[in-house]
């Protein structure tokens, strides 16, 4: 366990999971087997892979989750702490599973399909979030995804807001959420079909293109509760909607050489955080997070694809 820190910048709610990769030249059909070409067991999860992605960016960044001792938990834990992500606020399970997710990559094209098993992702209890709860009054930013129960992470939100702290929330995977939730955030952070099922109030003609889509729903998404509101676009970059954009924002992706997208959104959002710790105004936050994730998405692998600090070029004035 490293030792307990006074404040934290970014703290991370959300899923530690080990990852379990098979690279083949593309993804398998429904029934079909492919002889891949190369596998690693890397860890992973969102929550990890967020906190991961900030602290390397230049965070002090604090975990809270669950994660069981079975099998890979201690290097899970290991993992973090050598990415100087504090794991004092993680609860541990002698007797459950770790969440485990096993990822297929197509060589080609860096397309992914994955199956995430949460194990004891699944058990994360408000009151385990309450034990962090210092940690979360002190941060600057408390970001979750939906790997952890709903109740956790808006309890954790609850905490949040009491002490003025921003609460970002990126709803991946997609899944319906309660309104209390939306309304305790003040980011909301999805891709394209995250949008789409949250957003599904919202008509569209069959030919919308991907920027009508994300206009669309991120209008309908920011009457719900969330000052901004970003859906994510792959190669095509992001919209932004909030008070500073209020008719919406495209910012473009630079263009790389996609070697592998897995990791994509959460390398954005561990730098979106990281930004917004440093004061950033929102379209520059974003700007950093997408800055990071072109350069994770040109180099194989979640984690160690994430950047370093002195990697980003300097953002534009
Ligand atoms: P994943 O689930 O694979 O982690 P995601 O669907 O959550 O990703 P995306 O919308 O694919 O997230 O990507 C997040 C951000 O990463 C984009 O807004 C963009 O800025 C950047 N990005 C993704 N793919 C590319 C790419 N091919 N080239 C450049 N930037 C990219």
């Amino acid at each position: 366990m490293t030792s307990a820190k006074a404040a934290a910048t970014v703290v991370v709610v959300g899923s530690v999971n080990m990852d379990l990769v098979a690279h083949a030249a593309r993804l398998p059909a429904p029934g079909e087997t492919l002889i891949g070409q190369a596998f690693a067991g890397t860890p992973g999860g969102k929550g990890g892979n967020q906190a991961v992605a900030a602290s390397r960016l230049g965070a002090e960044v604090a975990l809270i989750g669950r994660v069981g001792l079975r099998q890979h938990g201690e290097d899970l834990l290991r993992a973090l702490e050598a990415e100087r992500v504090h794991t004092q606020a993680v609860r541990r399970d002698d007797a459950t599973w770790p969440g485990v997710a096993v990822i297929m990559v197509a060589s080609e094209g860096g397309e992914n399909a994955i199956v995430v098993v949460p194990g004891s992702n699944a058990d994360l209890a408000p009151a385990d979030v309450e034990q962090g709860g210092a940690l979360l009054r002190q941060a600057r930013v408390v970001v979750a995804q939906l790997e952890v129960p709903v109740p956790a992470i808006q309890r954790a939100f609850e905490i949040a807001r009491e002490s003025g702290v921003t609460t970002v929330l990126n709803a991946a995977p997609a899944q319906d959420l309660p309104a209390g939730l939306l309304a305790l955030s003040d980011w909301l952070i999805v891709n394209e079909t995250e949008a789409l099922q949250l957003a599904r109030a919202v008509t569209l003609p069959g030919d919308a293109d991907e920027l009508t889509i994300a206009r669309a729903t991120a209008a309908h998404l920011r009457t719900l509760g969330p000052r901004h509101v970003l859906v994510t676009l792959g190669a095509a970059g992001a919209w932004l909607l909030c008070d500073a954009h209020p008719e919406g924002l495209h910012l473009v992706a630079a263009r790389v050489d996609a070697v592998d997208t897995v990791g994509a959104g959460d390398t954005l959002v561990g730098g979106l955080a990281v930004g917004l710790a440093e004061g950033l105004v929102a379209a520059r936050a974003v700007a950093l997070g997408q800055s990071a994730a072109a350069l994770a998405v040109s180099r194989a692998g979640v984690q160690q694809a994430m950047p370093h600090r002195s990697e980003l070029p300097e953002l534009p004035e």
